[in-house]
């Protein structure tokens, strides 16, 4: 396995057995059929209690049974996942990152007690809504909305490409609270008097619909949805007290970021394990292909590329383990990893002629889901653009 700069050599015995413990699982339970999975375009739901029980939803965090193991650790753990598949990781990062995550930074203690062992052991699954059909890079243009009724919330709108929606017990939806009156919210979040929220809703209530999206080309092995919201009244005790803003669903993403910042090294290195055996396996003109330079250098090429977001990877979790990561360093990373992945994915397939282009071999699988890693959490273009901003001062997002 490409480790080129010896970078596991100094992972702690925890880090070590989640490594360890997450390969034998994608090995034994998931390569074998993911193909076929990616081809019907279904998730392996029957693992997903599974998956809890490994402990792979949310182990960073602690109480309510989780684990509270290093961010290494859980890098480490993201990266084995996509190493498979982006919607293996796909899974464990929207049940841990976005739906787990705001309940225990932001959730009351009844909505931790009721969710997070539910969650944690995947007895219940969860999805996060927030892009809408005409608001994605934008989510702050978000037109879905709450209105106070009583000792209730009713819901209106509309959430699209919501990954787990079609399957999910409870969406973490997020609304502008217009109880105060609507102001001029525009296309910001400047609106004092109908601010971002966090509802919990739970997806048998009346008036939520969840069809699927199933003509995806990219992360196929993925159940992804639309939340139609209409009059949807919810508990005041639904409602995540602990936050307000576009801060909540922007805390979350940055959570999840960093995980598909590891997922993606993952994903680039599976695609050089499988051009390397092939390449040394491979004969043409009297030999195996790995002789020929051509193939060499893009060996060369995709092991320094991964090498280089490897050791981002692990220096994003020392700043996350000492408080000092923040959404820039994180949008860094996204950005460069998963271009990474995405360009060597697309020079193994390559490397492997005709045979790369079937199932029985992961790089094209792996090519087609980079598509959807590169888009969702805040597309190549926009992390760009958050880094222009942070280095010159000035944003050009409008
Ligand atoms: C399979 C899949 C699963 C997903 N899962 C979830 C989920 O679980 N929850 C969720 O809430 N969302 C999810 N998403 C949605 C995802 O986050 C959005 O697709 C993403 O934010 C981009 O939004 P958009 O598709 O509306 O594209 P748009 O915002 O319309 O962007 C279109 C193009 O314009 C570019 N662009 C936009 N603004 C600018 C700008 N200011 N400057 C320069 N270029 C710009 C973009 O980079 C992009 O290339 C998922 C998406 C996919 C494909």
């Amino acid at each position: 396995m490409l480790d080129y700069v010896g970078l596991e050599a100094d992972l702690g015995e925890e880090e070590r057995l989640i490594r360890d413990t997450a390969r034998e699982f994608v090995d034994e339970r998931v390569r074998p059929d993911i193909g076929d999975h990616f081809q019907a375009g279904t998730f392996p739901t029957e693992l997903i209690e599974e998956m809890g029980e490994m402990g792979f939803y949310a182990p960073n965090l602690d109480g309510y049974g989780l684990a509270n193991v290093s961010e290494t650790a859980y890098g480490i753990l993201m990266q084995e996942l996509e190493a498979c598949d982006s919607g293996l990781r796909s899974m464990a990062s929207v049940q841990g990152a976005l739906v787990m995550y705001p309940i225990h930074a932001y959730g009351s203690d009844d909505q931790k007690e009721r969710w997070l062992p539910a969650l944690g052991e995947g007895e219940a699954v969860g999805c996060f809504g927030l892009t809408e059909p005409d608001h994605g890079s934008n989510p702050a243009a978000m037109e879905t909305t709450a209105r106070r009724d009583g000792d209730a919330y009713v819901l209106d709108g509309s959430k699209t490409w919501i990954t787990n929606a079609p399957i999910a017990d409870v969406a973490v939806v997020w609304a502008r609270d217009e109880s105060g009156g609507r102001g001029d919210a525009g296309n910001s979040d400047r609106s004092d008097d109908a601010p971002v929220r966090g509802f919990l809703v739970e997806t048998d209530r009346d008036g939520v619909t969840t069809n699927e999206i199933d003509d995806k080309l990219s992360l196929r092995a993925s159940v992804t949805g639309e939340i139609s919201l209409q009059g949807v009244r919810v508990p005041e005790t639904n409602v995540l007290p602990g936050v307000s803003g576009m801060k909540g669903p922007l805390s979350c993403l940055t959570q999840a970021r960093f995980g598909i910042a590891w997922g993606a090294v993952g994903a680039a290195r599976d695609c050089f394990e499988q051009a390397r055996a092939y390449a040394a396996d491979r004969d043409q003109f009297g030999g195996p292909i790995a002789r020929f330079q051509l193939q060499q250098e893009k060996l060369a090429e995709m092991a320094t590329q991964i090498t280089t977001a490897q050791l981002l990877a692990y220096r994003l979790a020392e700043l996350k383990e000492r408080g000092d990561l923040t959404p820039q360093h994180v949008s860094m990373a996204k950005r460069n990893n998963v271009r990474t992945a995405r360009d060597q994915s697309r020079v193994a397939r390559e490397m492997l002629g005709g045979n790369g282009i079937t199932t029985d071999y992961s790089p094209m699988r792996h090519m087609a889901n980079m598509e959807t890693v590169y888009t969702y959490e805040g597309t190549h273009d926009i992390h760009t653009l958050v880094l222009g901003e942070d280095l010159t001062g000035i944003a050009a997002y409008e």
